[in-house]
């Protein structure tokens, strides 16, 4: 069965039925690990494996069961068959349900940590009754959890796909480009902007795709497809190595399955080599679990 978080902010009033507890540090989180199985520690309380959170957070519900997050100090031990791992790491280890829980868990558990202290008074912040949000106790500012959207966007002429190495990447590979939506542009613009920026060239017919959580720290990656209309490759050398057009049976290293680029760059291949035969794989082998 397909689960998902039902969202609460009404934690129970008291711990004692077994809860999924998301416990980050630095942002790695804490997971059980039975032979080759990863989980969530499922416990009542975290003071039951000598832990005790600096802060905490009530997530909802997953299939009846509670869900928390906290955060602990870096130097804590770490409990017996604990280790903390990375998200990117733990992507397609832990299973789909709990892994989209600790997505939104890591993004909430760094929100409440920038946001200690009020942006406009510097009194403390607690959190707001009734939504959610963190409220100064002095001024009432609220801050809600900060997104921020950036676009990513596959551009196609004649059959080819537009990649590039950029100069961010942590590994050696290529993908579609991305970037900032900055204030005051449509994700349009933002998508047209960013293309021409980065490369020179012009596009046409954007087209919604679909979108991702990446809370690294706090994104929400909204995919598109473009066609090319005019220009010719000219990369910004600031954010760009080098770019060129791809032939789907011949491509270089691309991101890992994590990431909606790779979505983006399969879904480019699947459709586009359906319509030649025979079907050719792609040449490049994918990296680790990447941007
Ligand atoms: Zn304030």
């Amino acid at each position: 069965m397909y689960e998902r978080l039902i969202p609460s902010s009404d934690p129970p009033s008291a711990r004692i039925e077994p809860a999924w507890w998301y416990i980050f540090t630095a942002h790695s989180l804490m997971v059980v690990e039975e032979g080759l199985s990863i989980s969530i520690p499922l416990i009542a309380d975290p003071a039951s494996l000598g832990i005790l959170p600096i802060r905490e957070r009530y997530l909802g519900t997953l299939a009846g069961r509670h869900c928390y997050c906290a955060e602990v100090a870096e130097n804590d031990p770490v409990p017996l068959k604990m280790g903390f791992y990375g998200l990117r790491y733990l992507y397609g280890r832990l299973a789909e349900p709990l892994y989209a829980i600790a997505i939104k868990a890591v993004h909430l558990i760094e929100w409440e940590r920038a946001t200690r202290y009020c942006g406009h008074c510097s009194k403390e912040m607690a959190p707001a009754r009734g939504m959610n949000a963190r409220e100064c106790s002095v001024c009432g500012m609220l801050a809600f959890p900060r997104i921020s959207p950036a676009v990513i966007v596959l551009v196609e002429r004649d059959g080819q796909v537009l990649l590039a190495r950029g100069q961010g990447f942590t590994a050696d590979f290529f993908s579609v480009l991305a970037g900032f939506v900055e204030p005051g542009e449509t994700l349009e613009d933002t998508v047209h902007r960013e293309i021409e920026e980065e490369v020179g060239i012009k596009v046409r017919n954007v087209r919604y795709f679909g979108s991702q959580p990446w809370p690294f720290p706090d994104s929400l990656m909204i995919g598109f497809t473009a066609e090319y209309l005019s220009g010719e490759i000219r990369i910004d050398k600031t954010e760009i190595i080098e770019a060129g057009w791809f032939d789907p049976g011949k491509l270089p290293t691309v991101p890992g399955k994590i990431s909606i680029a790779r979505r983006l760059i399969d879904w480019f291949i699947e459709t586009r080599l359906q319509e030649k035969t025979p079907v050719e794989t792609y040449g490049g082998r994918s990296s680790d679990p990447g941007e």
